[in-house]
């Protein structure tokens, strides 16, 4: 079967800045990758260039078996035009640490703001999904309600949900949980686990171990911009082969 990710040997500089050097990741359809490691080593960089949002400089980087931004042509590469990479795009869906919900419209609003625009959904079809999709994310009683008048964790509830109603194949998450109080962190966590138990690909930047023991199908850590490790997560938590890995965690957990 395609995987819905596959990066082979991806490589990104910011100037002469390697920030990857060659990861080699892949994620099945249906399963859930949980990125861990410090801060600096590459792990917003690499969700960022599933989602389009830079652009890889070497290796291949793959959703669903389409190589991202580019076509391929015996061996050369050409970028593909903006529309088509907004098409590509479109299938992903990502949610970051801050929520950055429109403020002057509901969470309904919020939600069915890109299937009108960007699918030419009527706003009847769209209302209609997200409804669903609010109730789902247990927010079904906040659908008028206005960003500031939510929580953290109900406003990164209806960013989820706002994901979601482009019906996409892969949902990244850039450490959706950190930027909220503790309190609160539990409820998203939730939502997250519900909808890769509902069969979602997803990729995860998390420092929330317990959600990446319990719900990953692989964990890969990331250092200075390698994956140092990756496997089961009882492996990679629990019985780490490298010594960075066994830094990282001694301090985390
Ligand atoms: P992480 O998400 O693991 O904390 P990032 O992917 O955000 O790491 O960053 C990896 C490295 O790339 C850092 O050294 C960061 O400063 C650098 N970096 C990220 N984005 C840019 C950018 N747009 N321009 C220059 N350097 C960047
Ligand atoms: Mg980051």
């Amino acid at each position: 079967m395609t995987p819905m990710v596959k990066a082979d040997q991806v490589v990104k500089n910011f100037g002469s800045l390697e920030v990857l050097k060659g990861i080699d990741l892949e994620v099945g359809a249906g399963e859930v990758l949980c990125l861990v490691g410090p801060s600096g080593s590459g792990k917003s960089t690499f969700l960022r260039c599933i989602n389009h949002l830079e652009k890889v400089d070497a290796g291949r980087l793959y959703v669903d078996g389409a190589l991202v931004g580019y076509r391929q042509k015996g061996d050369k590469l050409y970028e593909i035009s903006p529309k088509e990479a907004a098409r590509q795009r479109r299938e992903i869906g990502m949610v970051f640490q801050h929520f950055n919900l429109f403020p002057h419209r509901t969470a309904l609003e919020n939600i069915i703001e890109a299937p009108m625009l960007v699918k030419g959904e009527s706003r009847a079809t769209a209302t209609e999904r997200a409804r669903r999709l609010l109730e789902t994310v247990g927010l079904a009683a906040k659908a008028d309600a206005y960003p500031a008048q939510l929580s953290g964790g109900q406003q990164q509830r209806v960013a989820i949900a706002r994901a979601l109603a482009m019906e996409p194949k892969l949902m990244l998450f850039d450490e959706p949980t950190s930027a909220l109080d503790p309190e609160l962190v539990g409820e998203v966590l939730a939502v997250m686990r519900d909808l890769a138990e509902a069969g979602m690909t997803m990729v995860v930047v998390t420092h929330e171990m317990g959600f990446a023991r319990e719900v990953a199908d692989t964990v890969a850590f990331m250092d200075n911009g390698v994956v140092v490790e990756s496997g089961k997560p009882a492996d990679v938590l629990g019985a780490p082969t490298q010594q960075r890995t066994k830094d990282f965690l001694s301090k985390i957990l």
